[in-house]
């Protein structure tokens, strides 16, 4: 498994399930992926069963749900994949019959802020909340107007004055977190206003905004700035490995096998027609890409659908 966030850890839980010797990869010190390094404290909403369930309680799941017998490899980016007779071997340090990959987003580099921040604010231009309370009582600017920014600006508003600031009068969300912003009264709202300059203001942020459309220029003042302009997916290191991809994202047949044999690709990593990047779609995902493989692994096998018989 390539890739131990949300997909690749429930994948990894799923493939023991069914028997396999599972070992994951992941690039980062911590398992988890986007939830547990982008939003560990927001309150997912659309994850199967779960009604509301934080991030991080998620991940804790998710991992405890490993078996003791899975080999996790952390800050272990994975380089190479190499065939030879019928195994896959991974950087020449594990053989592998079959490989799901699962990197999402790839390395996660969220787009920069824009404009030259003077050095002694540079500390304070944020793109992820680890902890909240780390705003606790702040003035925080959030730019931005995509799901990232609205779910930022709601979990901040439980301790800070946010300001939303956005180039649009129209937000790219989920309808209820777009009700949420425009009816939470932490959260005051700037549109349509884009970020013109920064200066440094007795410590904090003088930000210059120019209204878009206009030559209006608007000063505000805040502690922090909380960029949330999305993230560049990255998966291009996997055209290496041979597989067909698509503007960065790796095609998939129906049953999440790549163009290489036995070699699957689940979650936000994919791509196909009318593909959303959601966990709950990842997951299952993750359960025909197992299901499939073992087909491939085992083709003299009837293979055994639910749980309850395997
Ligand atoms: C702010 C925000 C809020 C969100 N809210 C929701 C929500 O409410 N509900 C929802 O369903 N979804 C939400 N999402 C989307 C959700 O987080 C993703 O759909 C999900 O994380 C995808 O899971 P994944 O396992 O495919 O990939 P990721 O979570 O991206 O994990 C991929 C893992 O692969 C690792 N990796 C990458 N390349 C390599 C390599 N070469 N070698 C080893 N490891 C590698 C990475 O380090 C990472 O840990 C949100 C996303 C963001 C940014």
């Amino acid at each position: 498994m390539i890739g131990a966030g949300p997909v690749g850890l429930f994948a990894a839980y799923f493939a023991h399930l069914h028997g396999l010797n599972v070992a994951i990869f992941d690039a980062l010190a911590e398992a988890g992926g986007q939830p547990a390094a982008l939003y560990p404290s927001k309150i997912i909403q659309d994850i199967p069963v779960f009604n509301e369930i934080a991030a991080y309680d998620l991940t804790n799941r998710l991992i405890n749900n490993l078996s003791d017998d899975c080999s996790l490899f952390l800050n272990h980016k994975v380089e190479t994949i190499t065939e030879k007779d019928s195994y896959y071997i991974i950087d020449d340090l594990l053989q592998s019959r079959g490989i799901i990959i699962a990197t999402g987003a790839g390395a996660f580099k969220p787009k920069a802020f824009p404009l030259p921040v003077p050095e002694t604010l540079q500390s304070k231009v944020n793109y992820f909340i680890k902890n909240p309370a780390t705003f606790a009582g702040k003035n925080v600017a959030v730019l931005g107007g995509g799901d990232s920014a609205l779910d930022l600006a709601i979990e901040l508003s439980k301790v800070a004055n946010v300001t939303l600031i956005h180039r649009r009068n129209e937000f790219r969300g989920l309808e209820s977190n777009v009700e949420k912003v425009k009816t939470n009264p932490k959260i005051q709202l700037l549109t349509p206003y884009l970020p013109h300059s920064v200066s440094d203001k007795n410590g904090k942020f003088e930000l210059s905004l120019k209204k878009v459309g206009t030559e209006l220029i608007d000063q505000a003042e805040f502690d922090n700035l909380l960029v949330a302009y999305g993230f560049r997916a990255n998966n291009r290191f996997v055209k290496k490995w041979g597989i067909q991809t698509s503007d960065g994202l790796i095609e998939v047949d129906r049953k999440m096998q790549t163009s290489k044999e036995r070699i699957f690709a689940v979650g936000d990593c994919v791509t196909y027609a009318g593909r959303v990047p959601v966990i709950g779609i990842g997951f299952g995902e993750a359960q025909l890409a197992i299901s499939n493989i073992m087909q491939s692994l085992f083709p003299e096998k009837k293979i055994t659908i639910h749980s309850t018989s395997i």
